[in-house]
């Protein structure tokens, strides 16, 4: 039987950056992938995705971020593809906003370009958005859109002009460590590597158990939303609207101006806006319920409620899977009692724009038993002396 030096269990975000990042360091490199990559029945389909800097979530992910931009930039060098659309990012909120003055926090530790703005300013700069007097906010010009189809199948692309292998329509069934390598047990026969990245997004805790308590999959909705006729958007940035401690915050996106002609879920011409989170438990193997009226009445509605001229009619909408962890920040690392299993689960509605640092560290620790970006603070052994498992 051959003998992988990598196996990327699951080629989606993760899975297709750790593919690309192997077949650079000249492993040898196979991807197994349940269906195809960024399909629309995991997390990575729609379009578009924010990328930013000055992150409220945990100031520590930064140097991962920067890394991570690097890296789109140089798939869209050695691809030609336009990934990255620089729109900027508006957060806003009230005078306590913890996403406003978390992004502002994290630009000042980080020395990166923020801007703090209040109402009357986002109003001149940003006329669509109806703030309350006392708003603030926080831009950040170096933000924007990334595709992530069109990213995916970019580092698909580059992996295998090294030579790396994908093999579509296999689930891995079974990972099993011996001492000389690993076996893995697929629907296309067995396979043996020497490590394997598990990428395996909505379905993770399926392959690794012991992440099941820590792991909550839900389901999602975009909404591509057309503004009224006449309304202008130049200049339209990425938001986020903070909508205090008792409501979900609202975002949007811009379309990526080299969107509109994919064939992907969703509509590429008119931004796209939704709700982040919900309560709604989805097994990955079933699928998420189709998006219904009260989907769309729910997110049209609030999206007018803070931007009227945005929100004339919806267009389009899909469901879309997050997988949740406790403190919604990543679960990186190795396997307990592994040497050779590696995995990032739980990406907790935030993953895409970081996921070339997390291939690239997963693929350092795959090779070298270790890794230079600093993921230290998304190590699952947090979990343990942190929040209590969500019920699940
Ligand atoms: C609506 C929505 C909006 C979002 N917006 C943003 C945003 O603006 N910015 C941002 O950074 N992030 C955002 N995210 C989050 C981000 O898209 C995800 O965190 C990220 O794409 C997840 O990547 P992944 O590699 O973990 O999962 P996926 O890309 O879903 O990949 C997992 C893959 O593993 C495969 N697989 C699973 N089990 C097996 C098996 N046993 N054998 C073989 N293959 C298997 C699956 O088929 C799948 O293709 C959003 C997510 C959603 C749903």
């Amino acid at each position: 039987m051959q003998r992988w030096d990598v196996v990327v269990v699951g080629v989606g975000a993760v899975g297709s950056a750790a593919l690309r990042a192997a077949s650079e360091a000249g492993a040898r490199t196979l991807g197994l992938e349940l269906h195809s990559p960024a399909h629309a029945g995991g997390s990575t389909h729609g379009r578009s995705r924010i990328f930013r800097h000055a992150y409220f979530e945990h100031p520590d992910y930064v140097p991962l971020l920067r890394h991570s931009t690097a890296r789109f930039q140089a798939l869209e060098r050695e691809s030609g593809d336009s990934l990255l659309h620089r729109c900027g990012m508006l957060a806003m909120g009230d005078p306590g906003s913890s996403v406003v003055h978390g992004t502002l926090e994290s630009a000042r530790r980080w020395e990166l370009q923020a801007e703090a703005l209040d109402a009357a300013a986002m109003r001149r700069r940003f006329p669509w958005f109806e703030l309350p007097t006392d708003a603030i906010g926080a831009f950040e010009a170096d933000a924007g859109v990334v595709r992530p189809e069109a990213a995916v199948r970019a580092s698909v692309r580059a992996a295998e002009r090294r030579g790396a292998e994908l093999r579509t329509s296999v689930r891995v069934h079974g990972i099993v460590e011996d001492g000389s390598g690993v076996a893995l047990r697929t629907s296309g026969g067995d396979v043996r590597a020497g490590a394997v990245v598990v990428a395996a997004g909505a379905w993770a805790a399926k392959l690794l158990p012991e992440l099941a308590p820590w792991l909550r999959v839900t389901r999602q909705v975009q909404a591509w939303i057309a503004p009224r006729p006449a309304t202008d958007l130049a200049g339209f940035p990425c938001w986020l609207l903070d909508r205090g401690p008792h409501e979900r915050p609202l975002y949007g996106l811009a379309p990526h101006p080299d969107a509109s002609a994919d064939d992907e879920p969703g509509d590429g011409r008119h931004p796209k806006v939704g709700i982040h989170g919900s309560d709604l438990v989805v097994d990955p193997d079933v699928g998420a319920q189709p998006v219904d009226d009260d989907d769309v009445k729910r997110i049209l509605s609030a999206c007018r409620r803070l931007a009227p001229t945005l929100a004339d009619r919806c267009v389009a909408a899909a469901t879309c899977l997050y997988t949740m962890s406790p403190d919604s920040q990543f679960l990186v690392g190795t396997r307990e009692g592994s040497r050779r299993v590696h995995f990032a689960a739980g990406l907790s509605g935030h993953g895409f724009k970081l996921s070339p640092a997390l291939g690239d560290a997963l693929v350092d620790l795959a090779l070298e038993g270790r890794t230079g970006l600093p993921i230290g603070f998304l190590a699952p052994n947090r979990l343990k002396i942190g929040p209590s498992p969500q019920p699940r």
